[in-house]
């Protein structure tokens, strides 16, 4: 892996799903393995976590930041987990610059939340590539978080990988917890393929309206922590850019680890 002048970093939504993936391997982890090895090496990586979702924009700036198990009811080798990459103040810092005039606070404290590490430490199980994360604002609608992305594209030419993490159907009520083998719910079947549907199709305009899409997408999408990391993502898009799924899976009925890779 290296980086080559004048190359244009992908960027990617990976779908996390159950925290046991961390320390576990399958289909998933696996793609996030590859994906890891298919792209130039990063000088430093964005990622956009479904549980970093607040009352505000803030970037973490911590040289060293922490491996957060912000979880509970799961087994203690996976509170043992930790993915000690660098954090990277500049990275930050330039983070901050390209989305003025927003406010967005740099967090001197912030580590690392499950939906970063336990796909990161998959992706780069080296964990030397200084990594930021970028938090959600839950006030705002779709659209910001869409034009954010937008505004975070030319980090792209400059060995920044960008990461969404979250789920495109995360409904945790109708989540089958002890049935790994449950088929999916025909919702979150049509839901998922109607998004990728329009992402083929480069209709960003109407997965931002996601809310507008109707009873599957309430079901998918009871709460938009998950869904809007992908948005981030599909506003990295360039024009003509492709677009691809590299790994698929719905897990527990209700649980859409889909990812898509941008480039
Ligand atoms: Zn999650």
């Amino acid at each position: 892996m290296s980086t080559v002048m004048g190359e244009v970093m992908p960027a990617v939504f990976l779908g996390h799903g159950n925290p046991m993936n961390a320390i576990q391997s399958n289909a998933y982890t696996e793609s996030w393995r590859r994906f890891g090895q298919s792209i130039p090496r990063p000088k430093a990586i964005l990622a956009i976590s479904a549980h970093w979702f607040g009352p505000e924009t803030a970037v973490s700036g911590s040289l060293f930041p922490e491996t957060v198990h912000d979880f509970y009811g799961f087994p203690q080798e996976l509170f043992e987990v930790t993915w000690p990459a660098p954090g990277s103040p500049e990275l930050a810092k330039r983070i901050q610059k390209l989305l003025q005039p927003l406010d967005v606070r740099f967090d001197k404290q912030r580590g690392l939340d499950h939906g970063t590490w336990a796909v990161l430490c998959h992706v780069f199980p080296n964990a030397d590539i200084p990594v930021v994360q970028l938090s959600i604002d839950d006030r705002k609608p779709p659209e910001f978080h869409y034009e954010i992305g937008r505004l975070l594209q030319p980090l792209r030419d400059e060995g920044v990988l960008i990461v969404g993490s979250g789920n495109i159907v995360h409904n945790l009520r109708a989540y089958a917890w002890r049935n790994d083998n449950i088929p999916p719910f025909d919702w979150a079947l049509r839901f998922e393929s109607a998004a990728k549907k329009l992402m083929l199709e480069g209709k960003d305009r109407e997965l931002v309206a996601y809310g507008t899409l109707g009873e599957d997408a309430r079901l998918s999408a009871p709460s938009p922590d998950h869904f809007l990391p992908l948005l981030y993502v599909l506003g990295l898009r360039r024009e003509h850019e492709q677009v691809s799924f590299p790994v698929e899976g719905i897990e527990g009925g209700s649980l859409s680890m889909l990812s898509v890779r941008i480039g």
